[in-house]
């Protein structure tokens, strides 16, 4: 190769390593900008998730747009990581690797191993520490599991305690069902308080460690009740609702809508369930009497279900496309609306939520695009448009660096790796707090 060609090529590659240092900059101020939008709940405006909004709005893949959340959350407790990064002296790639491990505590060492290692050995050094995590977990997690226990005995005074603990699922478990407990009791006091006219609401709210303790009871008189019996997983969250007809129809009609238990639900609630679901019509006397019961049909049969998902092929709320789904009536045929193909979208459940219940609107165009909108009227387009970028971005970022007083070179990034071989075991033995120390 020829002196100039290879000064010429030699100068290609500076210019390679500099843009990518500055844009690994720029990649770090875009995190610091996600951070902050899915902090303050930014995207919670009908998408599922920061990255699914990530996905609509910017055109990330899922997966690389969940990758950019995590590594963004990651390095708001990372700093040393998110200023390396910040003056280009780290690729996003290795960042991306490093935060899959790095703690605050650990944060400095792998800092050193990013800047000494090439992306390779920083990936390899990851996977070999992540071993030793997870055997440090599993050790944790048995522990975990061991010492699941519950206690209830009864104190001096006669008041029983319960004290626990137990694995975090069982808990969640726990939580939900206190919460539903707590809401089925506080439904009953209102409905008291209305029937008995009283004025003294303000009496006395009981406080929430109160409320959770009356919730306890309630639980364990509904279990014994009903026997102890979870049910198969299709009946664990069914619900049936009773609604009049004229309700479903108009929500400012007479009538009521009341879960088995007699919980009131919303009429936007109401005409969500009874959009895709079974159906057994009773007619009742006015006094209550059922005179008639009708056979259980689903709303939507199951052949125009079939062409439903195969034209619509997963959630049509724009920037979802979760495969599966519920009928949605755009048109609800409690109003009139016909079931079918064209009055019908599918929406995944959170979607069918946003637009019974959140005001999202939807509407079939006369050229059969839907067509949807924000609680307040805004269109939400399928596809948003496009931000203006500047005729020549490159120079822009790089004049925005040079005002950050970030001066990035074509050797910012360069790895202090000189081609010695990489000992993952030693360097793990060395570097990693749990390495070695079992128990
Ligand atoms: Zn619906
Ligand atoms: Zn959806």
């Amino acid at each position: 190769m020829s002196p100039d060609l290879s000064s010429t090529l030699d100068r290609l590659g500076d210019e390679i390593a500099e843009l990518a240092a500055h844009l690994d900059a720029a990649t770090a101020r875009l995190l610091d900008l996600i951070r902050e939008f899915d902090a303050r709940g930014g995207w919670n405006t009908g998408f599922l998730s920061c990255a699914a909004w990530l996905t609509w709005r910017v055109g990330l893949d899922p997966g690389a747009a969940r990758e950019r959340v995590r590594v963004a959350r990651a390095l708001g407790t990372l700093p040393r990581l998110a200023q390396a990064l910040a003056r280009g002296e780290l690729s996003y790639a290795k960042v991306r690797a490093l935060t899959r491990v790095a703690t605050p505590e650990t944060e400095e060492r792998l800092l050193a191993v990013g800047r000494a290692g090439t992306a390779a050995h920083v990936e390899r050094i990851v996977r070999g520490w992540r071993r030793v995590d997870r055997l440090a977990e599993a050790r944790e997690t048995a522990r975990r599991h061991t010492s699941r226990a519950l206690h209830v005995y009864q104190d001096e005074d006669g008041m029983m305690i319960v004290r626990g603990r137990v694995a975090p699922e069982v808990g969640a478990l726990l939580v939900q069902a206190l919460a539903a407990a707590r809401e089925t009791l506080y439904e009953r006091a209102r409905a008291t308080d209305a029937s008995a006219g009283s004025a003294d609401v303000s009496a006395e709210t009981p406080t929430l460690a109160q409320q959770q303790a009356d919730a306890l009871g309630l639980l364990a008189e509904t279990a014994l009740h009903h026997g102890i019996d979870p049910g198969a997983p299709g009946e664990r969250y069914q619900v049936v609702v009773h609604v009049d007809a004229p309700v479903l129809a108009d929500p400012e009609a007479p009538g009521q809508s009341v879960l088995e238990d007699g919980t009131h639900v919303s009429s936007e609630t109401c005409q969500r369930l009874a959009c895709d679901a079974s159906r057994v019509v009773m007619r009742h006397t006015a006094d209550g009497r059922v005179v008639e019961v009708g056979a259980r049909t689903r709303t939507i049969p199951p052949a125009l279900r079939r062409v439903l998902h195969h034209r619509d092929r997963g959630c049509r709320f724009p920037g979802c496309g979760l495969p599966f789904g519920q009928g949605h009536h755009i048109r609800h045929w409690a109003q009139g609306g016909p079931t079918t193909l064209s009055n019908l979208a599918l929406l995944c459940r959170r979607h069918h939520r946003a637009v019974h219940e959140e005001g999202y609107q939807m509407e079939r165009q006369p050229d059969g695009e839907l067509e949807f909108r924000r609680p307040d009227g805004r269109p939400l387009p399928e596809v948003p448009a496009l931000p203006h970028v500047a005729d020549d971005p490159i120079h822009v970022l790089r004049a925005r660096h040079e005002a950050q007083g970030l001066r990035i070179h074509a050797r910012t990034a360069m790895p202090g790796w000189l081609g010695e071989r990489l000992d993952v075991g030693w360097a793990i033995d060395v570097l990693h707090p749990l390495a070695g120390n079992p128990g």
